[in-house]
């Protein structure tokens, strides 16, 4: 299937008074992606999915959808679409499958088994005739992801999906979603001010804070750059390269600008690594460990700005 971009902003910008929700944000996805938008409370991200639901206008930047930009060409792009951001569409009264109906018949679904399938899709096939109040968190998130499956969207935005779920259920949505992507084929755009709950699920992530999006890089780019490394510098740093391939067998390294390596293995036999370059006339001038975890990473990139609203 051709490479196609289903959403592209540009200098998408929302402002409530003199205070920005979203500055000039750019940014494209491709379909088959799932795209991790991730910033602490405040930073805008319900703010982006609401313009690209039509349901906030931007005060000035554009939004492509399918790579239509017109009123209509939007608005039907946005039926091959689902948004899950806050839900106040579903009655607490009723059942799922009484919810399920009805929005079958407002969004005049034909398929009568529907709602059969996306309860299926999200494990709650076993429900029985509790009614959404009854409901557990994981059961009422699992709820929305159903009603948003229910039209068959090629494009899935959800807001906070996983917000507040313990640990299990955090795995159990992320695997979901994950199915929902490689056999269904569903392009998500997921947000979450936690970024180790995105972790393992996305294949790309835009860091937002402030209403800015500071960063897009791909998951592999995310893994290299948390990843934990030994730091090795040296008098000949092109002999210790080689030593270290043929003394120890060690593979992955990389050479820096510097000239300096980071070795991604042997982080734990730092002694083996400076006695091998000792005996072999290389003369160790810094070895050290480096490298973040995702949550060192996240505090690095939005400035230990977490869970802070700001006005
Ligand atoms: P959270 O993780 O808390 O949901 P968020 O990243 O989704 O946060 P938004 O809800 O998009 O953030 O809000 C971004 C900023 O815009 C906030 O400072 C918020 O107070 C402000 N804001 C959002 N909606 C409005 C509104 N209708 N009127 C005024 N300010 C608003």
């Amino acid at each position: 299937m051709k490479e196609e971009r289903v959403i592209a902003v540009n200098g998408l910008t929302k402002r409530y008074k003199k205070q920005f929700a979203v500055k000039e944000a750019g940014f494209a996805i491709k379909r088959g992606s799932i795209c991790g938008l991730i910033g602490p409370n405040g930073a805008g991200k319900t703010t982006i999915m609401k313009m690209l639901g039509g349901l906030v206008l931007p005060t000035a930047g554009n939004i492509s959808l399918y790579g239509g930009r017109s009123e209509r060409e939007l608005a039907k792009a946005r039926e091959r679409m689902s948004f899950m951001i806050e839900i106040p569409y579903a009655k607490l009264d009723l059942t799922a499958w009484q919810n399920l109906e009805k929005q079958r018949i407002q969004k005049g679904i034909p398929d009568k088994e529907r709602p059969k399938k996306v309860m299926e899709l999200v494990g709650l096939s076993d429900v029985g005739s509790k009614k959404l109040k009854e409901y557990s968190l994981g059961m009422k998130q699992r709820f929305g992801i159903a009603n948003a499956l229910l039209s068959k969207p090629e494009v899935m935005i959800l807001d906070e999906p996983i917000n507040g779920l313990d640990p299990g259920g955090i795995v159990e949505i992320r695997e979901m979603l994950m199915k929902l992507n490689r056999e269904e084929g569903i392009t998500i755009l997921i947000s979450s001010h936690i970024l180790s709950e995105l972790a393992l699920m996305c294949s790309e992530y835009l860091f937002i804070v402030r209403g800015e999006i500071i960063r897009h890089l791909t998951s592999e780019a995310l893994k290299k750059e948390c990843r934990s490394y030994l730091h090795v510098d040296t008098d000949n740093n092109n002999l210790a390269a080689a030593i270290l391939r043929e003394k120890l067998g060690i593979a992955d390294m990389e050479a820096q600008k510097d000239g300096s390596l980071r070795l991604y293995e042997y982080l734990d036999n730092l002694a083996a690594v400076s006695r091998t370059l000792y005996e072999n006339g290389v003369l160790p001038l810094g070895l050290s460990a480096g490298g973040d975890t995702l949550e060192q990473y996240y505090i690095a990139m939005t400035g230990g700005d977490t869970h802070v609203e700001h006005h």
